[in-house]
């Protein structure tokens, strides 16, 4: 197969970039799965605008007092000076944010926001955004979409990237790119309790290691405070940060409050971690039971009806929960333009690491950093095409086991993951 831009991964990242690329490039998007299995299906608070000129500074300070400032002062600019414009594409997409009766949106304030800047579509803001976006991508003649297609090495000629090898109904496929961008988002599969799906096993990670790929901050996985609490095998339900930022409050076994809930995550799921150390318990509770139950059930409709099939009616019973791992912040490095350290190989979305998070990132920043870096990806590569001479080698993965290719980059990902991060070993499942 052949293609002009090879895109791995059909979240945000992947629909966005592709969007913005030129109607004259030929693009392939591939995913390893079905194409809601994605973190941005599952997203549900919202996604981080910054409203006006006077909020770009409100932006910045609260996007490096959630990163501890070792986030990228430059790209943090960057984003807010670009935020509005990209939110005003998913608008023109089609997107549906939460409006009131007069028609104005309504803007949400998640953890460690000083204000109410963030759009969303009642509880499931990653759906509407996926959904309006895959739209609008089936309706372009140059994007052809290849589900269930895991993609497990890169084709690479000298020091480029020219396309990859991916694995489809058990059989090899290659395909040459003479650009390639990886939005593949992050870890969570890797790891026994996620919020992510079992799919999202860190191939950006494995590849970056087996190329010397630049990579960044990979000790820094963000551990989301309030995943509802069960003992079953699976991907964990998310109780989102807007239920804090509407008023829930956090307490223990014995009722007491024991944190400020409207801190950074990893100062609140550090918070639970030692209060259940304390009382030999392994959860704690998330409580909105105070406020109206018709507003409950407008504002959180997902999450409402979600713990209810669990067993818990959240406008009247508190909400077991427990910390478990949510997002990646570290990444393959790329610089303002979405490159990476290799020749034609970009990076966008969770996959990447641009530096705007720092330690931790602030509520609702993925997706707005998904949607600016996109963008930026495809004007970097619309401004400078051109074709590559694309490299024809069908023979590297002839008669090879390709499942143990693929379970060897998973190994390889939680190793390194392992490498820099021991304290996770307990949650990391074994390869
Ligand atoms: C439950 C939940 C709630 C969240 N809520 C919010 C929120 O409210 N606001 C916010 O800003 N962020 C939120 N986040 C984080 C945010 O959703 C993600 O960071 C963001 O959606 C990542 O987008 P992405 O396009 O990079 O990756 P994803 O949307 O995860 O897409 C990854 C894609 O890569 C593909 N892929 C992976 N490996 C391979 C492979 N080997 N071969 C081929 N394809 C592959 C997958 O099939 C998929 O298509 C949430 C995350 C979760 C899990």
């Amino acid at each position: 197969m052949e293609c002009d831009i090879l895109i791995a991964g059909s979240g945000i990242a992947g629909l966005f970039t592709a969007l913005s690329l030129r109607d004259d490039l030929k693009i392939v998007l591939l995913s390893n799965a079905d194409l809601n299995k994605c973190s941005t299906y599952h997203a549900q608070g919202g996604i981080t605008t910054v409203l006006d000129e006077e909020d770009k500074l409100a932006f910045f300070q609260d996007t490096m007092v959630a990163g501890g400032h070792l986030n990228n002062p430059e790209i943090v600019k960057l984003v807010a000076d670009e935020a509005a414009k990209c939110i005003d594409v998913l608008i023109n997409a089609g997107v549906d944010f939460t409006k009131d009766s007069s028609g104005n949106f309504k803007y949400t304030r998640e953890a460690a926001h000083s204000k109410n800047r963030i759009l969303y579509c009642a509880d499931q803001t990653g759906k509407e955004i996926f959904s309006k976006l895959l739209e609008a991508v089936k309706l372009k003649k140059n994007i052809e979409i290849i589900d269930n297609a895991e993609l497990f090495d890169f084709k690479v000629h000298g020091d480029k990237v020219l396309g990859a090898y991916f694995f489809k109904n058990n059989k090899v496929y290659d395909i040459d790119s003479s650009y390639t961008v990886l939005c593949t988002g992050g870890i969570g599969g890797l790891f026994k309790n996620s919020t992510n799906e079992k799919n999202l096993k860190g191939i950006g990670l494995a590849l970056a290691l087996k190329y010397g790929i630049q990579l960044r901050d990979v000790n820094f996985i963000q551990i989301h405070p309030t995943a509802f609490y069960e003992k079953v095998e699976g991907r964990r339900f998310l109780i989102s940060e807007s239920l804090r930022g509407e008023g829930a409050v956090l307490v223990d076994k014995t009722g007491e409050r024991f944190v400020d809930e409207l801190l950074p995550r990893d100062i609140v799921s550090k918070a639970i971690s030692d209060r259940n150390r304390e009382l030999n318990t392994e959860n704690v509770y998330l409580d909105i039971s105070h406020l109206d139950k018709n507003y409950l059930v407008t504002r959180f409709p997902y999450i409402y009806e979600n713990c209810l099939k669990k067993g818990v009616d959240i406008t009247k019973e508190k909400i077991p929960v427990s910390p478990c791992q949510h997002y990646f912040v570290g990444g393959i490095a790329v610089d303002e333009n979405g490159k990476t350290s290799m020749d034609s190989l970009f990076a966008a979305g969770e996959v990447a690491c641009t530096g705007l998070h720092g330690r931790n990132r602030l509520a609702s920043n993925s997706l707005l950093e998904a949607v600016v870096f996109g963008k930026r990806v495809a004007e970097s590569i619309n401004s400078s095409f051109r074709k590559l001479n694309v490299f024809r080698d069908q023979s590297q993965y002839v008669d090879t086991d390709i499942k143990k290719v693929i379970m060897q980059n998973w190994k390889i990902a939680a190793n390194e993951i392992l490498k820099v991060r021991e304290d996770l070993k307990s949650e990391l499942l074994d390869y």
